[in-house]
């Protein structure tokens, strides 16, 4: 920053700066001009007026500053739309930043505020070894969009030095503790390079890849000498013993070791509270990288809840809030752990969670809310996130083809039960009562008394709420029912390992579970695919869902048989030999006997048979289908009242079926460029209108009672499908 002359210039207002935009793909403070700014609000804070567009290439300049590489987060944020402000003043932003170095603003280092007192620190006596990102660093800025002038950002520069609270440089080759004569600790390492480095080592990846991978990821930040090098290697084996000696347990008492554990992850912790006489235990845990994930994927989309039923060894339930990444994958953006599902425990988390995004982005909104249990209270969900419910039929599919499984030995009974079961479920939208259908199955299938008993006393009791909530909400798709699955497995893989069944019952192993390796390997995945580093994880990442899997498949590896029962082969990929059997294909209760199948997982033979059946008219379309025909039609039959309201409501009506159509015209073009030709100047000629006009009678679109649907109408998903497939290779 500047000498003493050029720090005394002040400006009163922002009309006053000149707006500099130096050359280069990026700069940084350096390259800039800063003056004083005299404003009530940012006490003589230095000022620096860029183009918006530029604003990037000024936080990457100032991440590469040589003397402290780092990076900056949002710390914090916030958006006016346009027209909301009558008076406009010439500092009013649209868009508000503050953009923090990523070594602060905690300090967990060397006489931090929050470093725990060493007799619970992790089973090391060595201080270096521990990770040691989080530096106290004070450095920060913000930037403000401006409200009079959006092609502009004021830069607004609160402290530029890289200092702690007692103002010595606390990272960086400067940094004294660093290196440099006497220093006895290892450069300090980014964040994203411990995490790195820390997933790699729950992954079990060799040492020595680990140790050259974190090599090239200190090299970006400091040369390389036998030194740093020497560090480096220390560094990572030191991790690695860090990580085998870690240990959930902080303490004998469970309730005692959770609450330290809460105290050291205060960032991790979003809501917690503990059990008392009244009231019930709720921890409620997102990292900062959960945070980033869940508004960066879950802005107008889905959020989907997944709940631990059956995990019944587990001492409090979890659940898991996921979202959708950019390849529909499920991943996890927050855990609750707690036995509460009452209304006011659920509105408290919830309302935290949703404060602590604002906080980062106050225009952030879902679309809708996938549930998984019938007895969640909707409540809370309508109040918090003012979105549409979704139910996903992933949990009832699997439970019951699991128990037919394991309770039937012949596999035609199985099938033939499953099925019966499925048409139990395809029955709610008919005037047949589901349960006429079910006593017909206990009928039919008396012998089989050991799956009649199990269901008689586990399922008929809340059959009926289940099937209330299933026509009451619209239902999910296939897809995203096998996203959930594949989470579902997944948590089961790494947390609730069977030989670890004594550690369920401590909340301390879970947590430590759930933090340490499953959000590690979540966080692996999204790099490896983001980043282009590790190959295999990607790979094994984008084929970690049977929708991915089943995109794989050629259509003509399937060949469908019109016999009764109606079924379809599939040849396998691997060895074209071998061909697996679908039974009740086009269904969502479809069985396949491959392995996979038969362990109750939704198989990709099924998904990719389902995906054919889409378009053929002479399979029934798919439960989510007939739910979402069924809502239209419920729509369509309500009576008019000619007032302001119906207005409105028309008016959303029009904005969805624009948004189906767009997504129909996807899925049976070639190609995305064939679609994006088209918009969005050819979207209202001729033909657009058109086929407009065809949609705005509902009778031409919907199907009659007799729930067979125009062929035109429905979604010719294998198309779309193959589309993706070339999209993700
Ligand atoms: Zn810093
Ligand atoms: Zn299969």
């Amino acid at each position: 920053m500047g000498t003493e002359a050029e720090a005394a210039e002040v400006v009163e207002s922002v009309s006053d700066l000149a707006v500099q935009d130096p050359p280069g793909e990026e700069f940084s403070a350096a390259d800039l001009r800063w003056v004083k700014y005299a404003s009530s609000e940012h006490q003589r804070d230095d000022v620096a007026l860029i183009p918006y567009e530029r604003m990037d290439a000024f936080i990457a300049g100032e991440c590469s500053n040589p003397e402290c590489p780092t990076r900056f987060h949002i710390e914090r944020g916030r958006k006016r739309d346009r027209g909301t402000l009558r008076e406009v003043r010439s500092d009013d932003y649209l868009l508000y930043r503050m953009y923090w170095c990523s070594f602060g603003p905690e300090n967990y280092g060397e006489g931090g505020t929050i470093l725990p007192s060493r007799k619970y620190r992790l089973n090391t006596r060595n201080r270096a070894a521990r990770p040691q990102s989080m530096r106290g660093c004070t450095c920060h800025f913000a930037i403000k969009r401006l409200y009079a002038r959006p092609s502009l950002v004021l830069i607004i520069y609160h402290e530029r030095r890289h200092i702690n609270k007692s103002g010595f440089i606390c990272h960086g080759p400067l940094d004294r503790d660093a290196i440099g004569p006497g220093a006895r600790r290892v450069p300090y390492v980014g964040s994203e390079i411990q995490q790195q480095t820390m997933s790699l080592i729950y992954l079990g990846v060799p040492e020595e890849n680990i140790l050259q991978t974190h090599m090239e990821g200190i090299h970006r930040y400091c040369g390389s000498d036998a030194k740093v090098d020497s560090l480096a290697s220390q560094y990572v084996q030191k991790l690695g013993m860090i990580i085998k000696r870690s240990t959930h347990e902080l303490d004998l008492d469970d309730q005692a070791s959770i609450r330290m554990w809460v105290d050291r992850n205060k960032k991790s912790v979003f809501y917690y509270q503990d059990s008392t006489d009244t009231d019930a235990f709720v921890l409620g845990i997102q990292t900062e990288w959960q945070l980033q994930q869940m508004i960066r994927f879950g802005h107008q989309d889905l959020l989907a809840s997944h709940s631990s039923f059956g995990v019944s060894k587990l001492k409090y339930p979890l659940h898991t809030l996921l979202v959708f990444d950019s390849r529909q994958h499920a991943l996890p953006v927050a855990w609750i752990i707690t036995r509460s599902v009452t209304k006011q425990d659920t509105l408290r988390w919830m309302k935290a969670l949703t404060e602590r995004i604002y906080s980062v982005d106050s225009t952030w909104r879902i679309g809708g809310f996938v549930i998984d249990d019938p007895a969640s209270e909707l409540d809370p969900i309508r109040d918090v996130f003012s979105c549409p419910i979704l139910f996903s039929l992933w949990h009832i599919r699997r439970t019951w083809l699991k128990n037919i499984i394991k309770k039937c030995s012949n596999s035609e009974v199985q099938r033939e039960m499953f099925m019966q079961l499925g048409k139990v479920m395809y029955s709610i939208w008919s005037e047949k009562n589901p349960m006429d259908a079910l006593e017909q199955l206990f009928q039919d299938f008396v012998d089989q008394t050991t799956f009649v008993q199990y269901f008689k006393s586990f399922w008929v009791p809340k059959l009926e709420m289940w099937i209330d909530t299933i026509r009451s909400l619209p239902l999910a798709s296939q897809e995203s029912s096998g996203t959930i699955e594949g989470y579902h497995l997944k948590l089961k893989v790494k947390a609730y390992d069977d030989s670890q069944l004594d550690a369920l019952q401590r909340v301390d192993w879970l947590v430590h579970k759930l933090t340490t390796e499953l959000h590690s390997s979540y966080w692996l995945n999204l790099y490896a695919d983001e980043s282009g580093s590790f190959p295999e994880v990607k790979a094994e990442y984008i084929a970690s869902t049977s929708w991915h899997r089943a995109l794989q498949i050629p259509d003509d590896a399937v060949i469908f048989d019109d016999k009764e029962p109606f079924s379809a082969k599939v040849t396998s990929q691997k060895d074209t030999s071998q061909m697996w059997t679908v039974w009740n294909p086009g269904s969502e209760f479809s069985l396949c006997d491959c392995s996979w199948s038969m362990q109750g997982n939704l198989c990709k033979h099924i998904i990719k048979v389902n995906m054919m059946c889409g378009p053929r008219k002479d399979f029934q379309p798919s439960l989510s289908f007939q739910s979402f025909q069924h809502v239209l039609l419920d729509l369509w039959q309500k009576p008019m009242d000619d007032s302001f309201s119906l207005d409105l409501s028309v008016a959303w009506v029009m904005q969805m079926q624009e948004r189906i159509q767009k997504v129909t015209e996807l899925a049976t073009a070639d190609g995305i460029a064939e679609v994006s030709n088209r918009l969005p100047i050819q979207w209202t000629n001729k033909k657009g209108r058109k086929v407009a006009a065809k949609r705005t009678s509902p009778l031409r679109v919907l199907p009659h009672s007799n729930g067979i649907v125009q062929k035109d109408f429905t979604p010719k998903k294998n198309r779309k499908r193959k589309r993706l497939s070339t999209v993700s290779g």
